[in-house]
């Protein structure tokens, strides 16, 4: 698949899958913005990579959950590139808890960083990919959203949302020639899931057909491909990338 002169938006995109996407894209060619909230050191180190690459890039740092923040990053990457060919929703974070003990804060948390950021990023970029006719939009679900998992109603409501919005959204932007797909990673294997307690990771991997969890660049192939132009006809889907867990 080749990117060449494409512009890239990953946001939460120095750690875990985001980095592998961003790196991904740049290994075909397209210039990549990426994104983060705070980790000034995993930025540092993928501006390393990506300089030994020779990749045009942007570092990004904007709070996705920010209406403010999220207008500026896009004014950066169209003062820089003058367009957005995709984007990549991916910035996420979970604050796993029983209902009962789950606070207001990190209910919100949860919420405005997932859904909200989706929503704030794809209608920042929607201007522009209206302008040029078309675009790419693809958000990251979660098989929790499908399934439903206990200690995760803020995380599974957000990415129950993202798939919502997903199918809305595809909707109202086919006919410019813009597509909006998601996508479901199952049990990957990333700073977020390296935080879970041992016997839940001995859980998950029991509830996996293939036995395993994923690679980072199982997700990015799948992100690559609905960014190609052999996707140009899917819209509104989600795929799942989960060894059979869904
Ligand atoms: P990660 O924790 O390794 O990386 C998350 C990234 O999001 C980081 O770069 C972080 O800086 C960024 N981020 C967090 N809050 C942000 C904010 N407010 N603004 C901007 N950036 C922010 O996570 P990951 O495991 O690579 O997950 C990436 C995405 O995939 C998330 O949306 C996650 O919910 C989803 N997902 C992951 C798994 C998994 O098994 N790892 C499974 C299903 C879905």
């Amino acid at each position: 698949m080749n990117f060449k002169d494409k512009k890239v938006l990953v946001t939460g995109g120095t750690k875990g899958i985001g980095k592998t996407v961003a790196l991904a894209f740049a290994s075909q060619g397209a210039s990549v913005g990426v994104n983060y909230a705070t980790d000034d050191q995993s930025a540092s180190d993928l501006e390393k990579e990506l300089q030994q690459m020779s990749s045009d890039y942007l570092l990004l740092k904007a709070d996705v959950s920010s209406a403010d923040e999220v207008e500026t990053m896009i004014r950066q990457v169209l003062d820089q590139w003058e367009r957005i060919d995709i984007l990549v929703n991916n910035a996420g974070i979970i604050r796993d808890k029983m209902l009962l003990f789950l606070g207001e804060e990190d209910w919100d948390r949860v919420i405005n960083t997932n859904l909200k950021g989706t929503y704030l990023c794809s209608r920042a970029v929607l201007k522009e990919m209206i302008s040029q006719k078309s675009g790419r939009i693809i958000n990251m679900a979660s098989p929790s959203a499908i399934t439903g998992r206990q200690a995760q109603t803020n995380y599974s409501a957000s990415k129950g949302g993202i798939i919502s919005f997903t199918k809305s959204l595809s909707k109202e932007v086919a006919r410019i020639g813009i597509t909006v797909n998601a996508i479901c990673p199952g049990i990957i294997d990333t700073p977020m899931t390296q935080e879970l307690k041992e016997a839940t990771k001995k859980e998950l991997l029991s509830m996996i057909p293939m036995g395993k969890f994923g690679k980072t660049d199982n997700v990015a192939d799948g992100v690559l491909f609905l960014a190609s132009e052999k996707a140009a006809y899917i819209t509104g889907q989600v795929l799942a990338i989960d060894g059979g867990l869904t």
